[in-house]
């Protein structure tokens, strides 16, 4: 659609950020236009509808949707956090960047068998999501469904998550 194509031309990208020799996609632009946000927020929903019981938004880009994705499917939101940020009992899944450790945390007490459609904004080299499907297993979800704006095309991502359910909106 033409909102769709207007929301692809509002990623800029800004070079040698956060490092010199890194292109980093930044999907601000878009989500400041009202018309934009709508169509993306719709077009990561369009392949899943149904399928899903909650929706869960990795931190931080990945909550900028999920939020607005909820509303939208009339379903409740998951907050996957970055290490060290939950209150309650959580479980804990340690992944390796390109140049450093991370974990990813989700309270432990969703329903056993919720369907989860998960929210990012970029699929890079795949290893944030990789992590949240592992991490949505361990609290007894599963995960129906993966929903990106942006694919980086060429770094592995959708070969290393491995999941047939993973819809990109945008490829780079
Ligand atoms: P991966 O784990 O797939 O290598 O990296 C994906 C994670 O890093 C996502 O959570 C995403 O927010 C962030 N990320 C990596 N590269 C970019 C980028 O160019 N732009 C944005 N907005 N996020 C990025």
């Amino acid at each position: 659609s033409e909102a769709l194509a207007r929301a692809e031309s509002l990623i800029v990208s800004i070079p040698d950020y956060p490092k010199p020799g890194i292109v980093f996609r930044d999907i601000a632009p878009l989500l400041a236009d009202a018309d934009a946000l709508r169509a993306t927020v719709d077009g990561l929903l369009e392949p899943f509808a149904g399928t899903f019981d909650v929706v869960a938004g990795i931190e931080a880009r990945g909550f900028l949707l999920a939020g607005a994705a909820a509303i939208a499917a009339g379903v409740g939101l998951i907050p996957i956090r970055k290490a060290g940020k939950l209150p309650r009992p959580a479980a804990s899944v340690s992944y390796t960047l390109e140049y450093a450790d991370a974990a990813i945390e989700m309270h432990d007490d969703i329903a056993p068998g919720t369907r989860v459609l998960l929210l990012d904004d970029v699929l890079a080299t795949g290893g944030t999501i990789a992590a949240a499907h592992t991490l949505v297993a361990e609290v007894g979800g599963i995960v129906t469904g993966t929903a990106v704006l942006l694919e980086l095309d060429g770094l592995g991502g959708r070969s290393a998550v491995g999941d047939d359910n993973l819809h990109s909106l945008f490829h780079v």
